[in-house]
């Protein structure tokens, strides 16, 4: 099994496919990150922790086909469940991948998918509650 990964990058600009817009911001993390995935990493939504400037936060993450080099290679999205004053475009930040939510779907609507997104995150809140889960907050990793 390949899960807890371990990963680490700079947050970059995405394809401003109007994650913010949705009410779900998504930090990019850079190419060489995303290449570097064991290639069993399925798309779709994952969960996990992150640290930003030494805090940690809970995260959703989707891989998915990225749409800019015609879906041949990855793409990898992390909302962190805390409300920013400011973005963190630039920054550093560590992830551990605990568990997978869902594969990627396509969705009808704009309001379907708001609704599987606010439920992708209450998922990832609860399951990161779980003992199995918190220990890995404690990781040297994300403290480093
Ligand atoms: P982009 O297409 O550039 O990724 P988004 O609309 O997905 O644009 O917004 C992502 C940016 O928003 C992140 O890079 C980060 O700087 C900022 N941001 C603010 N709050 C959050 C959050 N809770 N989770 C992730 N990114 C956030
Ligand atoms: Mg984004």
């Amino acid at each position: 099994d390949y899960l807890p990964y371990y990963t680490a990058g700079e947050v970059v600009s995405g394809f401003g496919r109007g994650s913010k817009s949705l009410g779900c911001p998504t930090a990019n993390l850079s190419e060489e990150v995303v290449d570097a995935l064991p290639s069993e990493f399925e798309t779709g939504i994952y969960y996990g922790w992150a640290s930003l400037q030494k805090t940690i936060y809970k995260m959703v993450m989707s891989i998915g086909w990225n749409p800019f080099y015609k879906n041949d290679k990855k793409s990898m999205e992390i909302h962190l469940l805390h409300k920013f004053e400011d973005d963190f475009y630039g920054k550093e930040l560590k992830v551990i991948v605990l568990g997978y939510i869902r594969p990627e779907l396509n969705f009808s609507s704009v309001d379907e998918l708001i609704k599987a997104i606010n439920n992708d995150i209450e998922v990832a809140d609860k399951s990161l509650d779980e003992a199995t889960s918190v220990k890995y907050k404690e990781d040297p990793f994300l403290k480093s």
